[in-house]
């Protein structure tokens, strides 16, 4: 009797703990974010991420919450001989924070490791038929992002990239834009929306962007958004992500309902910083 009633108490305590999980984790966070920030972190911001000017003062208060946040949960590994300095890790959870503007992320949930390499490394890449390896061949990549636990970045793409804003092409933005992708448990190119409805629309607007730039490319035409993005539609949401960001006014003007998409997500209007 007095072991049924000692699990019982236990089965009671464990529902209660994981119904006070998210509480525990919101509160704890709350403290993370709160915590001073130091002046030669918001150096480094300033210098990496010149959009940091454009956002209004409590967006910046938000981005450097977030920033805490990220630099507590996540484990920044330097690959390669790279040693992780500040400069890496604050760039790196700065523009990943960028994603998390719109006060909806859970801090990329399945995001453990986030692996630096010096360069461009080289992954394997395994050709399978059936259950069979038939191939195994070495690709060099500039990032990657692995739906489950971990991101691997080149710091040498990462510096390009954080000195040229205005390509469209920016390999933090893109890796964790798939993870974004990656939280509802398929990375099909549709993250969590607000509302069901929001799924339609968005079906709607990417579903045919996605064809026209496949058309587009295949006529050999010039497009805003890079032919990467038609690989796959998730491939496609990560580069519409970089081209948003980072090639807002033309997107608006070539693509104004893939734009809004994007805007209504992120709750971020980029047209209005130039
Ligand atoms: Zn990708």
């Amino acid at each position: 009797m007095i072991k049924a009633i000692a699990f019982l108490l236990a089965i009671i305590v464990i529902i209660v703990l994981i119904w006070l999980m998210p509480t525990l984790t919101w509160i704890r966070r709350q403290t993370i974010k709160d915590k001073p920030f130091p002046s030669h972190w918001l150096a480094i911001i300033k210098q990496n991420i010149p959009i940091y000017f454009y956002l209004r003062e409590p967006l910046q208060k938000r981005l450097q919450g977030h920033v805490n946040v990220i630099l507590a949960e996540k484990q920044f590994v330097g690959c390669g001989g790279l040693q992780i300095t500040d400069e890496i890790k604050l760039t790196i959870a700065a523009i990943a924070s960028l994603l998390l503007l719109n006060e909806r992320g859970e801090y990329y949930p399945k995001l453990c490791s986030i692996l630096v390499y010096p360069s461009t490394y080289v992954a394997k890449q395994i050709q399978h038929v059936g259950n069979y390896v038939v191939e195994e061949t070495k690709v060099a990549r500039l990032g990657e992002s692995w739906s489950r636990d971990r991101i691997v970045l080149s710091w040498e793409q990462i510096e390009r990239d954080i000195h040229n804003w205005n390509d469209g092409h920016n390999v933090i933005l893109h890796e964790f834009a798939h993870q974004l992708d990656a939280e509802n448990g398929t990375a099909n190119g549709v993250p969590i929306l607000k509302q069901q409805s929001d799924y339609i629309a968005w079906a709607l607007v990417f579903r045919e962007e996605y064809q026209k730039l496949r058309k587009n490319v295949e006529r050999g035409l010039k497009t805003v958004i890079d032919p990467y993005g038609t690989i796959n539609p998730a491939e496609f949401f990560a580069v519409a992500t970089e081209t948003f960001f980072e090639k807002s006014k033309p997107m608006a003007l070539h693509h104004p309902a893939l734009y809004n998409q994007l805007k209504r997500y992120y709750k971020l209007d980029p047209v209005e910083w130039i």
